[in-house]
């Protein structure tokens, strides 16, 4: 689900939520120091106005345009226009930035490090090569590093992979322009951002504006509790149909061993496989050259462009560990590829 509102966490909310919780307030003086050229400078001249005066109301200075040129011992600060400042703690904000591998990799990256994107979230440099949310940069569509952008380019991205891999022509994605934001002021007041709107901050509507972006996060937040995550626990499978046969011994037997084969044990057999296979409606296509029609371990498939050959196959395996990340090595150590050919590729999906 698309959050409905941008909750910006830029450094200001981090400075004045420290700046509010820090006793006695009016002793605090806290310097927030911004290397941007202004405070909330995605935002309009209304949204600034309402951050100063709260700044102003918490005792905090603003160094605009001067940015933090080292921390020494102490902590201080050394600012770049040469001026220390003693601090009791110092908390570093820094916007999203870009992973190091994409500039390493050879793809085309913005002066940030940013993989550079045509519209349509295809690489600007390289063919087949898709992006979307923080790694990316969109060239003709700069946006701020957030989740409204990131998560409404997951449909049009998915678009165009399935046309990428039909050889159809990809369609460009022109994202919104602007989006609201609900910035807290770090007292159970907020400030309503968009376009050139700029409603709330302290204020009975500020207050109001608070409880609503309250609501907003901890429904989010909710989403990943473990009330909102849906039991995993599986039943028992029913034992098979030769075990049955087999009689109450073997079906006691089966019931004490703590785990069957990992690999096999999690596969279909054989005989009901067929039985299932043969009741599915097959469409036939002209680039699967061979399918369920000749049944196999894989399938092979010419896919766009002309004269390439892919071979596909599809492993399942329950997990035998508990730690996914030792699951993940021991999977990718089974990839079975077979011997490459020119002009032909090989990929195994394996299903964890
Ligand atoms: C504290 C905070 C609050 C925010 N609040 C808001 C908000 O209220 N509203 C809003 O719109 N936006 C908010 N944002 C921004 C928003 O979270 C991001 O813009 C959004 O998550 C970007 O989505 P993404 O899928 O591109 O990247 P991410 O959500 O960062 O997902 C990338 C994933 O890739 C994984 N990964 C990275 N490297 C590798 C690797 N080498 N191999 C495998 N996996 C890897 C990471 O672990 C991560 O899970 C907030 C950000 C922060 C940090």
């Amino acid at each position: 689900m698309p959050p409905t509102a941008m909750m910006e966490w830029h450094g200001y909310e981090a400075i004045i939520i420290c700046a509010d919780s820090s006793k006695p307030k009016t002793d605090a003086l806290h310097t927030l120091s911004l290397s941007l050229s202004q405070l909330l400078p995605t935002h309009n001249a209304g949204v600034r106005a309402r951050f100063h005066e709260v700044l102003a109301a918490e005792n905090m200075a603003l160094s605009e345009r001067v940015a933090v040129h080292a921390v020494q011992e102490g902590p201080v600060v050394v600012m770049e226009d040469g001026r220390c400042l003693p601090a009791d703690e110092v908390v570093w904000c820094t916007d999203a930035g870009a992973a190091q591998w994409v500039a390493e990799s050879g793809l085309a990256a913005d002066s940030k490090g940013f993989m550079l994107l045509q519209d349509t979230l295809e690489s600007c440099s390289h063919a087949g090569v898709f992006g979307c949310g923080d790694i990316a940069h969109v060239k003709n569509h700069p946006r701020p590093k957030a989740g409204v952008f990131a998560v409404r380019q997951g449909p049009p991205l998915l678009a165009n992979l399935k046309r990428c891999l039909l050889g159809q022509s990809l369609r460009p994605f022109v994202p919104q322009k602007d989006f609201m934001g609900l910035i807290s002021t770090g007292d159970k007041c907020a400030v309503l951002s968009r376009g050139t709107w700029a409603l709330g901050g302290h204020s009975w509507l500020g207050r109001q504006l608070w409880v609503w972006k309250d609501q907003i996060d901890r429904k989010w937040m909710h989403m990943y509790s473990a009330d909102a995550i849906p039991d995993m626990a599986a039943a028992a499978p029913a034992p098979s149909a030769v075990a049955v046969v087999a009689g109450g011994a073997a079906l006691d037997a089966i019931a004490h061993v703590a785990m069957r084969c990992g690999g096999c044990g999690a596969k279909v057999g054989a005989s009901v496989l067929s039985r299932v296979m043969a009741r599915l409606q097959v469409p036939s296509r002209a680039e699967v050259l061979v399918g369920l029609d000749s049944p196999d371990d894989a399938a092979i498939v010419e896919p766009p462009p002309a004269g390439y050959v892919g071979v596909h196959t599809v492993d399942y395996f329950r997990s035998f560990v508990a730690d996914p990340f030792v699951f993940g090595q021991v999977r990718s150590l089974t990839l079975s590829i077979p011997h490459h050919q020119p002009r032909e590729g090989w990929d195994d999906l394996k299903m964890l």
